[in-house]
């Protein structure tokens, strides 16, 4: 359940989209001046907040300014008048964050709210992972098992596009363009070095070779990898 933090001083407009929210399946909660909506959105116990420019003891520009400065990431929705909408745009600064110009349908806010909830769920999926396997894009953190693993950028762009296609054969062509550039084979045998390399850092049973065709990623910690493992066995020994 997303809460919404609503910082709006007409009791009108507050009670009016809190009812929505809330029949949408938000949980808001509303604060009625600048100060307070600061403070609760620094609770960090919010998923987003709905701020009205025009508030008492610190208005919504300062409160925006001030959550950034403080690092804040939570997202923020504006509601401003529409008469003063130029003034506000140049208030965001690059408008970083969304707004709604009053007056408004609460569909239209509601639009805005769940943009700005997919962009925060879209920046959580820096992490890519599969069972006990992680890559972190951001960080370049590696995790296997728990452990942490260093990669070199190569293994670590490898290992990428392997995470991003888990479960789909990937053939050396297609690693060789994604991972090294190359739109042709030279012939080397560098695909199969760098996933020797891959399986040794994050355990062998991870990187399934599919015979005569590529590679694919598999979850190594999933019933039935087993048979995975011997074919991969007998495809060395050819
Ligand atoms: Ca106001």
């Amino acid at each position: 359940m997303k809460r919404i933090l609503l910082a709006e001083d007409e009791a009108r407009i507050a009670s009016f989209v809190e009812k929505g929210l809330r029949s949408h399946g938000f949980t808001p909660t509303v604060v009625g001046d600048g100060q307070t909506a600061y403070d609760y959105a620094m609770s960090g116990e919010f998923d987003l907040l709905v701020l009205d420019i025009g508030l008492p003891r610190l208005d919504g520009f300062s409160v925006l300014r001030q959550l950034r400065a403080a690092r804040s990431t939570v997202p923020v929705v504006i509601l401003t008048a529409r008469d003063s909408l130029s003034d506000t745009l140049a208030g965001l600064e690059g408008g970083a964050d969304d707004y709604v110009a009053k007056p408004f349908r609460f569909e239209e806010l509601l639009a805005r709210i769940r943009l700005r909830l997919r962009d925060d769920r879209a920046l959580e999926q820096t992490v890519l992972s599969v069972g006990s396997l992680s890559l972190d894009l951001r960080t370049r953190r590696v995790e296997a098992d728990g452990r942490t693993t260093e990669l070199s950028a190569r293994e670590f762009a490898l290992a990428e596009v392997l995470l991003r296609n888990p479960g789909k054969v990937l053939s050396r062509g297609q690693l060789l363009s994604e991972v090294w550039g190359y739109d042709f084979d030279p012939g080397s045998n560098v695909v199969d070095v760098y996933v020797r390399y891959l399986r040794r850092k994050l355990g062998a049973d991870r990187i399934q070779t599919v015979r005569g065709t590529g590679y694919r990623l598999v979850d190594a910690d999933a019933r039935g990898s087993g048979a995975d493992t011997r074919d991969d066995r007998a495809t060395r020994r050819r």
